[in-house]
């Protein structure tokens, strides 16, 4: 079969032919329909080889959807032809986080060398993927896998976020949303969906920010030194009650911290090596910072209700696995309208 494979260390990642692989006991073969480019594999191929842990070759994706093509021995729950979307942070399934379907927060799947696909287990950008046990997958229905193949995590992520962060978010409040990127613009619509408050989005690209009105922003403004004095002025001098930055760099996190209210949150979902000194006289009284990753079963599956009530949609840019390189390189330069989707089948 053919996948996009990460090689060499700061190589672009290729396009290759690779042993189809067998479904072993537990384990589900997936035909893959759609799978998601992430700013995350960006990250994970700009680490240099003292930082990289992820094995090579490393085939990319970890966002994925596919119908079942093959099941291993003992396998029940699921049926050859049944479109599903892939869970990614697995974790062990025994332990007390997975037993309550937060497998991303799974203590114990670093020690037993569970990886998600994508991110050290061979990913979602092939023709065909393995997931490691039936609870990995959600039954997508009618939903297309196409549109609705990065809700596995680029609205999984922010929904994650959004939903523990939802007493600060009553009517009247104000939420900031930092990168109104594949997550972003997810997060836009979610924040809209289930929450209250009024939406101020930030970005450094004009195109993102109109993006981003279009999907329900009430407000948008660049971001840059203005935006802190911009928010506060919006919000009559209290702040937002809450501050999801998707970028995760000093200078957003600069703004995450001046403009969160008091007894506010900042959730850092970007990946970008930002660090928010946290304390009296550098965040407000009472304000709470967090850093979450990725999001629970249960909460997938409700983003997924998101989707079918037509509440939340990702705006998607098709391309074939020959021509996922190219998509990553337009990730990189920071041109995708909302989320590159693969889809192997074109
Ligand atoms: P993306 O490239 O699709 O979007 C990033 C957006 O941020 C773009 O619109 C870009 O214009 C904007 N941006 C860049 N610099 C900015 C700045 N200074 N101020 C405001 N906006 C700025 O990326 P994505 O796939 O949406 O991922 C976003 C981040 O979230 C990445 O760092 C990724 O690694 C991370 N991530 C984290 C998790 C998690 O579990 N915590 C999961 C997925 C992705
Ligand atoms: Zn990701
Ligand atoms: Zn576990």
């Amino acid at each position: 079969m053919r996948a996009v494979q990460y090689r060499t260390i700061g190589s672009e990642p290729e396009v290759v032919e690779v042993e189809t692989p067998e479904p072993g006991p537990g384990q589900i073969r997936l035909r893959v329909t759609a799978a998601g480019l992430c700013h995350s594999d960006a990250f994970v191929m700009s680490l240099t080889e003292e930082q990289y842990v992820y094995g090579l070759p490393l085939t990319l994706g970890h966002e994925g959807a596919g119908v079942v093509d093959a099941l291993g021995d003992g396998v029940t729950g699921v049926a050859v032809g049944d479109s599903v979307a892939v869970y990614g942070p697995w974790g062990c399934g025994l332990c007390h986080a997975c037993a309550r379907g937060a497998e991303n927060y799974c203590p114990r799947a670093a020690e037993l060398g569970i990886r998600p696909p994508g991110l050290g287990a061979p990913g979602a950008l092939a023709e065909y993927v393995i997931v490691d046990d039936v609870r990995h997958v959600v039954p997508l229905g009618d939903l297309d896998p196409v549109a609705n193949v990065s809700l596995t995590d680029a609205g999984l992520t922010p929904y994650h976020a959004i939903v523990s962060s939802l007493d600060a978010l009553p009517a009247g409040s104000t939420a900031v949303v930092i990168g109104a990127g594949g997550l972003g613009h997810v997060g836009i619509q979610i924040l809209r969906a289930i929450t209250g408050a009024t939406v101020v989005a930030l970005d450094v690209n004009e195109e993102k920010l109109k993006l981003a009105s279009e999907v329900g922003a009430h407000a948008v403004l660049p971001s840059d030194s203005s935006a802190v004095e911009a928010i506060r002025s919006l919000t009559d001098g209290d702040g937002a009650q809450a501050v999801f930055d998707f970028v995760g760099a000093p200078p957003t996190l600069d703004i995450a911290r001046k403009t969160v209210a008091m007894d506010g949150v900042v959730q850092i979902v970007g990946i970008s090596g930002g660090l928010m000194p946290t304390g009296f006289f550098s965040t407000p009284m009472g304000a709470s910072v967090r850093a979450p990753y990725w999001g629970t079963r249960t909460e997938l599956m409700e983003v997924l209700d998101l989707a079918r009530a037509g509440q939340v949609h990702v705006e998607v840019e098709r391309y074939s696995l020959d021509e996922a390189p190219a998509a990553y390189r337009k990730l990189h330069e920071g041109t995708i309208r909302g989320r590159a989707v693969v889809v192997p089948g074109d």
